[in-house]
C-alpha cells in the first residue's frame, strides 16, 4: 500500500523533472565538434562554418619560460618545441620528468589552416583564463588582460573575457599567446578559445549574456522574495537561509565561466574578485547546510553537519585573510568534502522520503538535478571533463520546484485559514444565539427579567453621569387569575401575548425597553423622560390594552382585560441602588390596584 503510494508519487513528479531537464537544455549552448589540434596545427581547410563558432581545443605548441615574439618564431631555429593540452592548467603537465610549478611565463602558439570557404570576417573570443595574457594574431598584438611579465613585479594579474576581431588573412593564422602567473594556483590556457565568423561570436557571446543575466535576475528576485519572508516572520529562519544562499547562486552565476560581472563592476581588482568568486562556493556550502537542517531537523546527524559547517566557515575565513595562492590551492580539497557533503544531503533526503516527510520526493529531485550540476562544474573546474559551468542553472531549477513548495505551502495555509474564520464565524454565530436565548422570554418574545435587569444598571449609570431623569412603568394585568380560571391558560397565553405586542408598540425611542418582569407583569423602562411623558405612555398602554377588547372576567372595573399601571419618574440616587426604582414602581402600581385597577398611578 505505501510502496503504491510512493510510486504515484514519483510518477506524479516524473513530468515536471522531464520538463525541469528540458528547460535546463534548452539554456547550455554548445560550440560545435571540434577538430582537434594536432602538434600545434588546426585544420579547419574542410570545417563547415554554418553559424557555429569552433573551439581551438587540442595540443599547442608550449614554451615554458619564454616570450617568443611573432617575429621571433620566424627568425628563430632549433626552438626546443613541447606540446600541451588545451585546455589545462600547465602545472599538471611535466617537462624531464618534473611537474611544472603554477608560477611563471610562457608562449603558446597554434596554426590555423583555413580555405576559401572561411568566413569573410573571423573573430575570436577568449574567455577568462586563470592568468594575464598577451594575444598575438599573426604579426599583431589584438588584446591584452592585465599585463604579462617575467617577474611577479612587472606584471599584473587580471581576469577577463575578450573578444578581438582578427585582421583579414590568407588562408593560415598564427596564435601567439604570452602568459604569465605569479598569484594563482592555475596557469596557462584554462578555458576553450574559440574561432567563429565574427556574427556567430557575438552571438555566441550575447547570448550567454542574456541567459547568464536572465538567471542572474531571476536569482536576486526569489532571493528578495525570501529574505522579505524572513523579515515578515522572523522565526523562519528557513526563509534567511534561502535568501542568502539564492544571493550567492545569483552572484555565482554572474562569475562562473565569463566572469560577467566585470561588465557590471569593470574596475573590481583582482583580489577582491578572486576573493567574491570563492567566498560564493564556501559560503554557499554553509547556508545550504543551514537550510537543509533547517528543513528536515529530525533527519540530519547533527554532529555530521557541524564537521561541514565548520569546514565551510574555516574555508570563509582563509579565504578572507590568507594570500589568493594558498586558498585557492585548497580549491580541490575543497571540492572533494563538498562532494562528500553532497552525498550526505543526498543521505538526509532518502531519510526524509523514507520518514514520510513533506515534500521530501519533490526535494530530492530537484536536489539530485543540482548535485549534477555541481559535479559536473567541479570536473570542468578541475580539467577532468570539457563541458560548461551549469550549476546556476541546476539551481534555478532547484528554485523551481522550491517556488511550488512555496505556493503549495501558501495555499494550504490560506485555506486553512479560511476554514477556521468561517469556523469562527459559526461559532460567533452560535454563541449569539445562546445569549438570546437567554435574554428572550419565550412566550411574549419580549427580553426578559434579567436582561431588563442588565439595561437598568447601565441607564441607571448613564443618566447618573448625564444628571437625567429615568422613569420606569410597571404594568400587570387586573384579575388575571380569574381570566386563567374562566377562559383557561391557553386562552390566557394568547392574552399575555397580546399585551406584550400592545406594550411593545407604545414604545417608540431607541433608548425605551419594555420586558416581561413576571408572570402576567412587565415593566417599561423609559430614560430621560419626565413625568408627564411618562404618564402618557402608560395611560396609552392601558388604553390600547382596553381596545383589545378582550371580555374580562370580572367586570367590577371594565367589561374588557385591563392593566393596572405604577408610574415613577427620577434623578437617579448614585448613593442608592437601582432596585429601589423598581420598588417605588410597584407601590405606585399596588396603590393602582387599591385605587380600583385599569388605572394609572404616578
Ligand atoms: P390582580 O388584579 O390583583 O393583579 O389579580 P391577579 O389575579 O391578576 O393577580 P395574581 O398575582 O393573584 O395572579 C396572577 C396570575 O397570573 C396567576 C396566574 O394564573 C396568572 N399567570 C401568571 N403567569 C402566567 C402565564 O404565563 N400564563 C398564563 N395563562 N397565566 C399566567
Ligand atoms: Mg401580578
Ligand atoms: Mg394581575
Amino acid at each position: 500500500m505505501k510502496i503504491g503510494f510512493h510510486h504515484a508519487k514519483i510518477t506524479r513528479y516524473a513530468g515536471k523533472i522531464a520538463a525541469s531537464i528540458f528547460i535546463f537544455y534548452l539554456f547550455i549552448q554548445y560550440i560545435h565538434a571540434k577538430p582537434a589540434s594536432q602538434k600545434g596545427i588546426v585544420d579547419l581547410r574542410n570545417y563547415q562554418w554554418d553559424n557555429s563558432p569552433v573551439a581551438l581545443d587540442g595540443e599547442w605548441e608550449f614554451y615554458y619560460g619564454k616570450f617568443y615574439s611573432p617575429k621571433q618564431f620566424k627568425l628563430l631555429k632549433n626552438l626546443n618545441t613541447q606540446y600541451i593540452k588545451v585546455p589545462s592548467s600547465w602545472n599538471k603537465y611535466k617537462i624531464n620528468n618534473h611537474k611544472l610549478p603554477e608560477s611563471g611565463f610562457a608562449t603558446y602558439r597554434a596554426k590555423i589552416l583555413l580555405s576559401n570557404n572561411k568566413p569573410h570576417s573571423l573573430s575570436i573570443l577568449i574567455p577568462k583564463l586563470d592568468s594575464s595574457y598577451s594575444l598575438y594574431v599573426n604579426d599583431t598584438l589584438l588584446a591584452e588582460v592585465g599585463k604579462v611579465g617575467t617577474t611577479p613585479y612587472t606584471s599584473i594579474h587580471a581576469w577577463k573575457q575578450t573578444i578581438a576581431d582578427i585582421p583579414s588573412t590568407g588562408n593560415q593564422i598564427d596564435i601567439t599567446i604570452h602568459i604569465s602567473n605569479y598569484y594563482y594556483a592555475k596557469a596557462g590556457i584554462t578555458n576553450s578559445i574559440i574561432l567563429g565568423n565574427k556574427q556567430s561570436i557575438l552571438k555566441y557571446y550575447i547570448k550567454s549574456i542574456i541567459v547568464k543575466f536572465f538567471i542572474f535576475g531571476a536569482l536576486v528576485i526569489i532571493s528578495l522574495y525570501h529574505l522579505a519572508l524572513y523579515i515578515f516572520k522572523k522565526y523562519d529562519k528557513q526563509s534567511l537561509y534561502f535568501g542568502i544562499f539564492s544571493f550567492l547562486m545569483a552572484l555565482l552565476s554572474i562569475i562562473f565561466g565569463e566572469f560577467h560581472i566585470m561588465l557590471i563592476f569593470p574596475k573590481l581588482p583582482w583580489n577582491t574578485l578572486v576573493r567574491i568568486t570563492y567566498l560564493t562556493m564556501s559560503l554557499g556550502l554553509t547556508f545550504f547546510g543551514l537550510f537543509i537542517e533547517n528543513l528536515y531537523p529530525d533527519d540530519v546527524s547533527r554532529k555530521l553537519f557541524k564537521t561541514f559547517l565548520t569546514i565551510g566557515f574555516l574555508y570563509t575565513v582563509l579565504i578572507i585573510i590568507s594570500p589568493v595562492f594558498y586558498f585557492a590551492k585548497l580549491l580541490s580539497l575543497f571540492l572533494c568534502i563538498m562532494m562528500l557533503y553532497g552525498l550526505v544531503i543526498l543521505f538526509i533526503f532518502t531519510r526524509a522520503i523514507k520518514n514520510n516527510r513533506k515534500y521530501a520526493v519533490f526535494f530530492l529531485s530537484a536536489f539530485f538535478i543540482f548535485a549534477v550540476a555541481i559535479v559536473n562544474d567541479m570536473l570542468h573546474f578541475l580539467h577532468f571533463i570539457n563541458t560548461t559551468y551549469m550549476v546556476p542553472y541546476g539551481f534555478l531549477i532547484f528554485i523551481v520546484f522550491q517556488s511550488f513548495i512555496l505556493a503549495n505551502q501558501n495555499s494550504r495555509l490560506y485555506s486553512k485559514l479560511e476554514k477556521l474564520f468561517s469556523e469562527k464565524i459559526k461559532l460567533e454565530n452560535i454563541a449569539a444565539t445562546f445569549q438570546n436565548l437567554a435574554y428572550i422570554d419565550p412566550l411574549t418574545e419580549l427580553p426578559n427579567r434579567r436582561r431588563f435587569e442588565e439595561y437598568l444598571h447601565t441607564e441607571w449609570y448613564r443618566a447618573i453621569r448625564n444628571q437625567t431623569l429615568l422613569s420606569i412603568l410597571m404594568i400587570d394585568i387586573d384579575y388575571f387569575k380569574k381570566y386563567n380560571d374562566k377562559f383557561g391558560h391557553i386562552i390566557g397565553d394568547l392574552v399575555l401575548k397580546k399585551v406584550a405586542e400592545t406594550i411593545k408598540s407604545c414604545i417608540h425611542r431607541p433608548a425605551d425597553m419594555c420586558a416581561r418582569y413576571g408572570g402576567e407583569e412587565f415593566i417599561v423602562i423609559l430614560p430621560e423622560t419626565e413625568i408627564i411623558g411618562a404618564y402618557r405612555i402608560a395611560e396609552r398602554i392601558r388604553k390600547k390594552v382596553l381596545d383589545l377588547k378582550f371580555p374580562a372576567a370580572i367586570t367590577t372595573s371594565s367589561k374588557f382585560v385591563s392593566v393596572s399601571i405604577g408610574c415613577t419618574t427620577e434623578y437617579p440616587n448614585p448613593g442608592k441602588h437601582w432596585d429601589y426604582m423598581i420598588d417605588k414602581a410597584d407601590k405606585k402600581l399596588y396603590r393602582a390596584k387599591k385605587f380600583g385597577r385599569n388605572r394609572t398611578e404616578k
